[in-house]
């Protein structure tokens, strides 16, 4: 099987620490700062960094149409820290939640957890948070796969993996490869006639 090509934003934020996650999952990791460069793609990463810059450079370079018709053929995308913000339905609205900027407070400008994350087993993971946002209201299609304080921290919407504290920067992998699971299925299954997505075989599509 040939290897998932998985893009990673790349306009500002830490890019290629997420490059480096996937490439050691075997992904073939691509730096996306086009729209051309989001051909092509099994699934899409918007990294931690800057929402706000994040979000203007993605509308000053046409990739906020780009990203949002790619989401809609079905394809995965995960979210991470900004990336959850860049996410929300008040910026690009690939799923329907809203964030919180900065929630956990100024006194807690970063901090570490250990989390249970639905979908990634027993095990904890080390979950690193740099003010990081939480999702303040969600729709019911908005599955929440971890909590902090009974905030959502990590969410699901269909195609969309959103998480708010960056895995990336540390040795556990288990998130970036639960994202290559879904992009996987995404590209192996059959596809079902009539629903949206059904062309790329999306097994979430319509539901
Ligand atoms: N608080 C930042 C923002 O609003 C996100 C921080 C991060 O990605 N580590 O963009």
């Amino acid at each position: 099987m040939p290897a998932l090509r998985i893009g990673v934003l790349a306009i500002q934020g830490d890019f290629a620490a997420h490059q480096t996650m996937l490439a050691g999952l075997g992904a073939e990791a691509v730096a996306v700062r086009s729209p051309a460069e989001l051909l092509e793609l099994d699934g899409l990463v918007i990294p931690g960094g800057e929402s706000t810059t994040i979000s203007k450079g993605m509308a000053r370079d046409g990739l906020d149409e780009a990203v949002r018709a790619l989401s809609e053929a079905g394809t995965p995308v995960m979210g991470s820290c900004a990336g959850m913000i860049v996410c929300d339905r008040e910026h690009l609205g690939l799923a329907d939640y809203r964030c919180r900027r900065n929630a956990f407070g100024r006194q807690l400008q970063s901090f570490e957890r250990d989390l249970l994350v639905e979908g990634l087993g027993d095990e904890p993971i080390r979950a690193v948070f740099i003010r990081a946002p939480w999702v303040e209201q969600h729709g019911p299609s908005v599955e929440v796969l971890a909590e902090v304080d009974g905030h959502p921290v990590a969410v699901r919407d269909a195609n969309v993996l959103s998480v708010a504290f960056h895995a990336e920067l540390t040795d556990d992998s288990r998130l970036h490869a639960y994202f290559m699971a879904l992009c996987t299925t995404g590209m192996s299954s059959a596809s079902r006639p009539g629903m949206p997505g059904a062309s790329r075989g999306m097994p979430w599509a319509g539901a």
